[in-house]
């Protein structure tokens, strides 16, 4: 008896076929056919991984073309009102992407994922149906390969906590509307099989629920565990502790109820209950979203822990989450080093894992044939070396980290903004960019052919100071006050870094589904963490050498690093950032040294880092300020520190923000007016902020009148001596035809308006 279960499989292929055919046919350069024919093989290979690795519950569903919470969408006919006139795949890549007269629904973060769905769109007005054809044919399909899947299905009160409100209500009012759609749905399941079960995702169990959400859950599944008898319902929650929901669930008719103990190790208290209730338990136990080999052993004594309380019969072995959120395979990676290999696992080795653990845990170790034993001994090889290897343990650094007591940079904000001021002699609404200028094809041929050993150093530092003398140039001639070199040597922004620290590692495969059919390839996070040697001195002091502006310093901040990598396991989050910040104070010492009079250290990710749950917050929050101030704790009074973030929404973190102490901060606010500025009044911030004047994720324009107008908005709320004048982003995603007439605009504006404010 081994009792296994996958929570989801990745969709977008080992070699990334479904990105690449789905690109094609977006360009017009296949059928749909081809799209569903590539779709088809994937399925099937999945499934086929899935059993052949000796999984029992495999699933079907979890499939998508672009996001599964698009499916649910079209599944329950949420169809916003631009796109009702289409249908089929026209209808689909609509919703996701856009056409040429309807914008595309809006797509945000899944949860504290790197995964975006498409935020569905509902309006009491509308009325839903049922449109179960996808979820029907892929069971079919599997069926037709003798594999019975489970049905995947995001759960109503998730889609519902996830969803806005066109006509501006209260999502959960439309309970009732949905969940007759939902018992169809059930029942049409309920006729494809003897006895069949289904997969129903709760994320938003994790989250602190109001008593209003907390009170539907038990007359929800109290209807959908009644619809059909041959139904068995899994309810599946991941990413945190869904303790408060637990209670109610188990006084539901469902037949399984998964919790993530690893990223909600207090789902622990909740055994009890789930013990006396005699529902099944799908214990995710293997990470599902981070890329580290499981430790089988460590893992089979959580399982033993389990099994104290919960009956063994009752218990699956399970992934955490779905493994959509872990890159595909190591079978390609042929660059990476043999040690670091062994140390990682992804989707694919972890059903291996999970297979492993469940014959283990099920039927003994002495049950194993001689390649289980030999796997398992591996493991716990890989793992004894894991805590020994000198490639991860670095005394130096650990002694360095501890010892650092500098946590904060002298002078208060005032005292230093007064000072820096005189010396850098800038005037009121000073001008400046966020640091990325366009990057073109060239640039990316030219890294690529450096990194590939194509063409020489001395060539390829050539191209790059050609860029940013070209750079410059435009800056001086545009009027721009405060310049940036550009960044054409960053392909991105952790990536650049990462590269250069010691205990970072990259896949050259790691592929991670980020939305639609784009992906990302984090870098990882295996080791102590330190710089051996500077970063980016050279390139940013060539750039101040060409101009008598001052230069502005780029980096990264020790947060963002950590929030965009794959992170190591075997050590506190926070102690890994506190390692990034010790070498980025380095860093900042050299460039300062250098000349260097202004660094902006960018917390792009800041925010994303920020815990499912309110009581984690504090904890968060306290590493984070910590770990910023400690990367710039070097910076001397005078060294005026920048940072920037990618969002607008302060209203929750301003004091954490306040405190992280940065002598200036730009900001994402220009698609709000002034509305999300008005924040800073209100607490009486007192350091200079860079509210961004117009919005660079658009091709668009901006006129000189209308940045006029956002600047005269934003001196509503904050005065002149306050602000700085920007975009809302790095440029480095737009074309030089689109960012040259921009500027140009944003300064002329600056200009108009400070003659306006002298008269
Ligand atoms: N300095 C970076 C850039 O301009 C910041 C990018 C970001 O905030 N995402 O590209
Ligand atoms: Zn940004």
């Amino acid at each position: 008896m081994s009792k296994n279960y996958i929570v989801g499989f990745p969709r977008i292929g080992e070699q990334r076929e479904l990105k690449r055919v789905l690109e094609e046919f977006w360009a017009k350069k296949c059928s749909f056919d081809d799209v569903l024919k590539v779709a088809l093989e994937l399925k099937k290979r999945h499934w086929e991984y899935q059993r052949d690795a000796g999984i029992e519950f495999i699933s079907s569903n979890d499939f998508s073309l672009y996001d599964n919470m698009l499916d649910t969408s079209i599944m329950l006919g949420a169809i916003p009102k631009r796109f009702k006139e289409l249908k089929d795949e026209e209808l689909y890549f609509a919703m996701a992407r856009g056409n040429a007269s309807s914008v595309a629904m809006e797509m945000t973060k899944w949860f504290n994922t790197n995964y975006h769905y498409i935020v569905p769109e509902l309006s009491l007005e509308d009325n839903y149906s049922l449109n179960a054809s996808k979820i029907i044919e892929e069971y079919k399909e599997a069926k037709a390969l003798g594999i019975k899947t489970k049905i995947n299905i995001i759960g109503p009160i998730t889609y519902l906590g996830l969803s806005k409100r066109v006509d501006r209500g209260d999502v959960y009012e439309l309970w009732s509307k949905i969940i007759p759609v939902y018992e169809e749905l059930l029942k049409a399941i309920s006729t494809l099989d003897d006895e069949i079960t289904i997969q129903i995702d709760e994320p938003i169990f994790v989250k602190e629920l109001e008593t209003k959400v907390l009170s539907l859950i038990k007359p929800t599944y109290d209807r959908l565990g009644k619809v059909a008898s041959n139904i068995k319902i899994a309810l599946v929650t991941y990413f945190e502790h869904s303790n408060e929901a637990t209670k109610i669930l188990v006084h539901t008719p469902i037949w399984a109820l998964g919790l993530d103990f690893l990223h909600g190790d207090e789902n622990l208290n909740s055994l009890d209950i789930i013990a006396s209730s005699g529902k099944k338990l799908l214990a995710g136990v293997v990470d599902g979203r981070n890329i580290w080999r499981c430790d089988i052993a460590k893992t089979i004594t959580l399982l033993e822990h389990i099994a104290k309380v919960v009956k063994k019969e009752n218990i699956l072995i399970s992934s955490s989450c779905s493994l959509l959120h872990s890159p595909f395979t190591l079978k390609y990676e042929e660059k990476m080093s043999h040690d670091i290999k062994e140390w990682l696992s992804f989707a694919l080795e972890k059903l291996d894992e999970i297979s492993l653990i469940s014959k283990i845990f099920f039927d003994a170790e002495s049950s194993l044939d001689e390649a289980q034993k030999e796997a398992l001994q591996n493991n716990a090889n890989a793992n004894q070396s894991r805590k020994n290897s000198p490639l991860i343990h670095d005394k130096t650094v650990q002694e360095r980290v501890k010892k650092h007591t500098k946590l904060q940079r002298e002078g208060d904000a005032k005292e230093r903004l007064k000072l820096q001021r005189e010396i850098l002699g800038y005037g009121d609404l000073v001008t400046t960019t966020i640091g990325s200028f366009p990057q073109t094809s060239e640039l990316r041929c030219a890294r690529s052919d450096f990194k590939a050993a194509h063409i020489s150093k001395e060539s390829y530092e050539k191209e790059m100071k050609k860029y940013i003398d070209e750079c410059v140039a435009f800056q001086e001639e545009c009027g721009l006050e405060i310049l940036v070199h550009g960044e054409p040597e960053r392909n991105d922004m952790v990536e650049y870094f990462g590269e250069q620290l010691k205990g970072y590692g990259f896949s050259q495969n790691g592929w991670v589904q980020s939305y639609g059919s784009r992906c990302v390839k984090p870098p990882f996070i295996y080791g102590d963490i330190s710089r051996p040697k500077p970063m980016t001195v050279d390139w940013i002091t060539y750039a101040q050498s060409s101009t008598s502006n001052i230069m502005k310093g780029m980096l990264t901040g020790p947060v963002t690093i950590l929030n965009w990598s794959f992170v190591r396991d075997d050590m506190p989050r926070g102690e890994v950032s506190k390692q990034i910040a010790v070498a980025l104070s380095d860093e900042i010492d050299d460039l300062q040294k250098a000349g260097i009079k202004i660094i902006q250290v960018d917390e792009a990710a800041f925010k994303e880092g920020y815990p499912l749950r309110s009581a984690k917050i504090k904890a968060y929050e306290a590493w984070a300020t910590r770990d910023f101030k400690i990367a710039v704790s070097s910076a001397k009074k005078e060294t005026q520190i920048h940072t920037h973030m990618c969002y607008s929404e302060f209203n929750d973190i301003i004091n954490t923000i306040e405190d992280m102490d940065a002598d200036v901060i730009s900001i994402e606010t220009a698609r709000s007016g002034n509305e999300l500025l008005k924040i800073f009044k209100k607490v009486g911030y007192t350091k200079e902020v860079g509210p961004g004047v117009y919005d660079i994720h658009s091709p668009r324009i901006p006129s000189v009148e209308e940045i006029v107008k956002q600047i005269e908005l934003l001196l509503e709320v904050l005065p002149k001596e306050q602000l700085w004048i920007n975009p809302d982003c790095g440029l480095k995603t737009r074309k030089w035809e689109e960012v040259k007439p921009s500027l140009k605009n944003m300064v002329e504006a600056v200009k108009i308006v400070r003659t306006k404010l002298q008269s």
